[in-house]
Parts: C-alpha cells; sequence; structure tokens
C-alpha cells in the first residue's frame, strides 16, 4: 500500500578527511494522494547560521566568521564529487563553486554558489555572478545525466536568507537531478499533457497570450515572459516562462543572459518592495526528452524580513492545508515590477 525507495546520495566528505560517504535518503510517496516526501535524518546535523544570531546586521556579520562558502575555507569544508561525477572536485566556472550537498535530499544534489562576496542584498548580484552560477549549475545537470541516465529531472533553487529555509547565509543556489519529477512539476507536466489532448493546444503559449494583455504582465525579455500568478502559492509571486524550451540544461547563452537581465530587475523591484528574502525554483522537463506541450518555467516568491522575530509565512493552512493564504495583490505587484523594466 506505501511506497518508499532508498537512494544513496554519494560524495567525498570533508567530516571525514575526504573519503567517499553515502548517505541514505528515503523518498515516500502517500498512495491515496501521490503527494512525497524526503526523509534524510543527517539534516538534523546541518548548521543553522540563522538559529544563532538576534539580528539581521549580527546575522551577516557573525555567520561571516566560520562561513563554509567564504573563499579561505570552501575547498576545505566543502564536499568533494566523486571521480564519476566529476573528474575535478568541484565544478567551477568564473567565482562559482559547484559541490555535493553535505546534508543531501537527492541522490544527486549539489550546492552552487553564487557570488565570492560572503553577503550581498538581492539587488547587488551582478550580471556576470549570476551568469556565471547558472553555466556551473547547467554543466552539473548534464555531468550528472551522463553518468546516470535515469537521473533526468533537474531542478534550480535558490533560498536566500533564513527566512526562506537557506542554513547559510553566503548566497548559494540548491541542484537536484531526480528520477521522478518533483510532485508539482509532475502536475506542471501532467496537465499540460492533458491540456494538449484535450484542445491541441499549447496551455503554455496560450497562457502567455492570454496573460500579455493583463494587468499581471511585467515584460519580455528575448524569449522569456515575465508576470505575476493569477492564483499564486506564495507572495509577490512572479514567474519567468521559457517560450519553445522544455527542459532548463538545454538553455542557450542568449536565454541564459534574457533571464539575467530580467532576473537582476525582478530582484532589483523586491528589493524597492521591501523583499529581503526569497524562493527561486524551476519546473523542467526531462534531460533529453522533447516536450512539445511543456515550456520551462522559474518562480520567485517573496519571505519575510529576516529579523530576531518575524511571523512566518507560512502556518497551518500552507503547510497543512496547502493552501496559500497570500498578503499581495497580483496585478499590484506587477504594477510595481513594471517601472524596473
Ligand atoms: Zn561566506
Amino acid at each position: 500500500m506505501f511506497e518508499k525507495k532508498v537512494y544513496y546520495s554519494e560524495f567525498l566528505s570533508p567530516l571525514k578527511d575526504f573519503q567517499r560517504e553515502k548517505q541514505p535518503i528515503e523518498y515516500r510517496r502517500d498512495s491515496l494522494t501521490g503527494i512525497e516526501c524526503r526523509i534524510n535524518l543527517k539534516r538534523s546535523e546541518r548548521v543553522k547560521q540563522g538559529e544563532k544570531s538576534s539580528s539581521y546586521p549580527e546575522l551577516i556579520a557573525k555567520s561571516k566568521e566560520k562561513c563554509f562558502f567564504c573563499q579561505e575555507r570552501i575547498k576545505e569544508t566543502t564536499p568533494r564529487f566523486p571521480p564519476e561525477i566529476s573528474s575535478d572536485d568541484r565544478i567551477t566556472y568564473g567565482d562559482t563553486y559547484v559541490f555535493p550537498n553535505l546534508f543531501p535530499f537527492a541522490q544527486h544534489h549539489a550546492v552552487a554558489t553564487v557570488t565570492r562576496e560572503h553577503f550581498k542584498e538581492i539587488d547587488k548580484f551582478t550580471t556576470t555572478e549570476i551568469i556565471d552560477m547558472i553555466k556551473a549549475s547547467l554543466t552539473y545537470f548534464r555531468q550528472v545525466n551522463k553518468y546516470d541516465r535515469k537521473a533526468k529531472y533537474p531542478s534550480f533553487n535558490w533560498n536566500h536568507l533564513p527566512p526562506s529555509g537557506a542554513s547559510i547565509v553566503h548566497p548559494h543556489v540548491q541542484l537536484l537531478v531526480d528520477n521522478r519529477p518533483s510532485y508539482l512539476t509532475n502536475l506542471f507536466l501532467e496537465v499540460s499533457k492533458n491540456f494538449w489532448k484535450k484542445k491541441r493546444r499549447n496551455y503554455w503559449e496560450e497562457l502567455i497570450k492570454h496573460e500579455k494583455d493583463s494587468e499581471r504582465f511585467i515584460a519580455q525579455i528575448g524569449s522569456i515572459s515575465w508576470f505575476t500568478s493569477f492564483a499564486p502559492i506564495g507572495n509577490n509571486e512572479v514567474n519567468a516562462v521559457f517560450q519553445d524550451r522544455g527542459c532548463i540544461s538545454d538553455l542557450t547563452d542568449d536565454e541564459i543572459t534574457s533571464f539575467v537581465e530580467g532576473l537582476q530587475k525582478i530582484l532589483k523591484g523586491y528589493y524597492k518592495m521591501g523583499v529581503r528574502s526569497f524562493n527561486l525554483t524551476s519546473y523542467s522537463s526531462a534531460i533529453g526528452e522533447r516536450e512539445k506541450n511543456f515550456w520551462l518555467s522559474v518562480k520567485i516568491i517573496s519571505r519575510p524580513t529576516p529579523q530576531t522575530y518575524y511571523t512566518s509565512d507560512a502556518g497551518f493552512m500552507e503547510i497543512l492545508h496547502r493552501v496559500r493564504i497570500v498578503e499581495t495583490i497580483p496585478e499590484t505587484v506587477a504594477k510595481h515590477l513594471r517601472r524596473e523594466f
């Protein structure tokens, strides 16, 4: 009745003199609803920098003292890839380092740093920093899939600062490649397929056509459309939809450049609106599979501002009912963000 699969994430651990470490991760799925969870007991041991500080400035200063992701420590304190994933200990591109997550929740789960600097406000990331970080991330996706063909669903994720769930302050993204899409990615893939079956039209193309004339549309840069969601699952939610592109690992240099231009403007607009912490994620089709009915999208939501005590924006409705209570009007958010474009 119940489905449980155990996968092992393997990497060379800095805590064991870079000997190979295998951490079991349980993937459990509810048979009635398909809702899934993942369990890695080791994660309870990870350092959460947010819990040791009492104010926003103190959080930045204190977390810098022994930061694992700062240049002076990164090579000693972060795991190395086993040789089957990368012939180099870590994948590098510009200032970005990609390395295995020390406390993974996917069989293939890496971390990529965004900048050399320990802390940046969200409107200060440079074009080069974000482009290099994305290129390094895509290299990781492709290398994992080359080694493990079953691992084909890549996801690109950015938690910024503790209110968003980030345990480390130093800006970084998390890269997962799974055998199966996440619950929500799977839902998007399935409903897109069904839409095509019923109407013989691409849902995403229809969506963009519809939203272009709406108050929620922000801008188009290259082949990427930016707009707020009609029924958001987070505050200040913004989507980027990539025309005729299904899989994130296939992004061209032009698409990356256009995306980064848009993202920087959104983050600038967010900053002016008082946002300091956010989550960003991608919904991608599988590596090497042509999905004509599905377009890649990225979602960004704001999270509470870091401070000594803050009210979480996820309560019983969000966590136990999976219903989001939103505090912002999507049409107003779009109006604010359009000013940056
Ligand atoms: Zn740092």
